[in-house]
């Protein structure tokens, strides 16, 4: 007999539902016995609305998210003209502002806001003794988070073993960048570091390796414990650690023990977002650019760590100029991997103040991307979706290790990579969802009739790159000829 029924469609299988895991943990009433049912985005409503229902619950929760939005206003429809008496309550990102829901969210019977643990546990403690509350809306905050049962234990043995294992030790970001969900949580607040280490060391102990933590910034968390937790353990095979990290809060302790991880255990994610002093002003983003790039040049001098920069395109007054020299300023550093994301206007968050004087435009459905600006016409956020879908599948995916670097090679790696992604629109209508084969057809061709490359160097090193990744099929056949093979 199942109480309470978590449920959640997960963006990838590999990504586990830490949400979830904190309701379930945090139950008073029915924990033992509430199931959490995580399902994909390949997943028919019908058929997600047909699982909860067998489990024969007596309160649902769904957990909502950007990627999974739509399919959840057609569950919980489906929920609701199935079972109108069951209580379904929502929560998750998509719920953080009343004001500012999804219309299908006020069909259900409660709405958490923020931080649902112990508001959900409430809820369902009235519920399932036959009590109703009245109010609708709920908001969750949690101030002492030693007051939080970890969610570490509800991790499985399969997730342990398949999945990203998400962690944790501090909640909260004293930045107020107006784009990010996390400017609405000013406050930094810490779990007990005893806490958090003995579930990682029962982590540890079940044979967790990897290690991804959410914590908004490495400096927030008791960083020197974390580290040498991790430390202790650096020769263990397999160990790996993801942190997110405030570039221009880095200090030389922090610094020394980044440099203790051996190559391919440690990757740290960089938000760097623009270059651009005046935009980063506009959007509250307080942090100076010449000490991110100072931290950058430092981290990767004197670490072995993985960097992972992002960038984010179309913040209000950002120009077309703007955004080359924040890339190009950004890749002459060299981090491992750049991610270029394009703004979206996620629900709550303040950046929705600069619509009318930036003549700011957003699709009005998930994802929210910015669709045009007043300095980027639509045409030209096009281009810049187009170059950061196909720097994500060209040089970040690492299929194209030894041939990505010749198009991005010029005075501007921003102009050598626009000019690869607009041909290759205009010669194919087409930047997503090419084959592995025709992205390689793609690549001699424009390396070749383009940059005048040499036809046997292109295709030597596009065929060095399958070999490379252990690719047996897929080199089109003229590469192949031309690699001699
Ligand atoms: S972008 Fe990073 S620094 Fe800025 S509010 Fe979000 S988490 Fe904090």
């Amino acid at each position: 007999m199942t109480d309470v029924v978590l449920a959640t469609i997960n963006a990838r299988y590999s990504h586990c539902a830490f949400g979830l895991r904190y309701l379930r943990a945090n139950l008073n009433q029915g924990r033992e016995s509430a199931k959490i049912l995580e399902f994909g985005l390949e997943e028919w409503p019908d058929r997600i609305v047909e699982a909860i229902l067998a489990e024969d619950p007596k309160v649902v929760g769904l957990g909502v998210y950007i990627w999974n939005v739509e399919l959840m206003g057609e569950v919980t429809s489906l929920l609701k003209g199935i079972r109108p008496e069951l209580p379904l309550v929502l929560g998750g990102p998509e719920m953080i502002a009343v004001d500012d829901l999804p219309a299908w969210a006020h069909q259900a019977d409660f709405v958490v806001s923020g931080e649902g643990e112990l508001v959900f546990a409430g809820l369902c403690d009235d519920l399932l003794a036959g009590k109703i509350p009245e109010e609708k809306f709920r908001a969750g905050r949690v101030d002492d988070l030693s007051t939080l049962r970890l969610p570490y234990a509800e991790y499985t043995e399969e997730d342990i073993a398949q999945r990203t294992l998400y962690v944790e030790s501090s909640r909260g970001c004293p930045y107020g960048c107006e784009f990010c969900l996390s400017s609405l949580d000013r406050k930094v607040r810490r779990f007990p570091m005893a806490q958090v280490l003995g579930a990682l060391e029962d982590l540890w102990r079940r044979g967790a390796r990897s290690f991804k933590f959410v914590d908004r910034s490495l400096h927030l968390a008791e960083s020197e414990e974390l580290l040498d937790f991790f430390l202790k353990r650096r020769d263990e095979p397999g160990l790996f650690v993801h942190f997110e990290l405030v570039p221009e809060a880095l200090d030389e302790n922090m610094l020394d023990a980044l440099s203790g991880f051996s190559l391919n255990s440690l990757q740290l994610e960089v938000g760097v977002q623009s270059f651009n002093p005046d935009v980063c002003a506009r959007i509250g983003r307080k942090i100076s650019a010449d000490k991110v790039e100072q931290a950058l040049l430092v981290l990767r001098d004197k670490t072995q760590a993985h960097i992972h920069a992002d960038l984010v395109l179309g913040l209000p007054g950002e120009t077309w100029e703007s955004v080359k020299d924040s890339f190009d300023r950004l890749f002459a550093l060299r981090p491992d991997e750049i991610q270029v994301g394009i703004l979206k206007r996620l629900r709550g968050v303040a950046i929705a103040r600069h619509d009318e004087a930036f003549g700011m435009v957003y699709r009005d459905r998930a994802p929210y991307d910015v669709l045009q600006t007043g300095e980027l016409s639509f045409a030209r956020m096009q281009r810049l979706k187009r170059f950061a879908r196909g720097f994500e599948r060209m040089v970040n995916s690492g299929n194209f290790h030894s041939s990505a670097a010749r198009l991005l090679e010029g005075p501007s790696a921003f102009d050598a990579f626009m000019a690869f992604s607009d041909w290759l629109f205009e010669r194919t209508l087409q930047d997503v969802g090419m084959s592995i084969s025709r992205k390689t057809g793609m690549i001699f061709d424009y390396l070749t009739e383009v940059l005048g490359v040499d036809e046997s160097e292109a295709a030597g090193g596009l065929a060095a790159d399958f070999d490379r990744l252990g690719r047996k099929k897929g080199l089109p056949e003229k590469v192949r000829r031309w690699a001699g093979l």
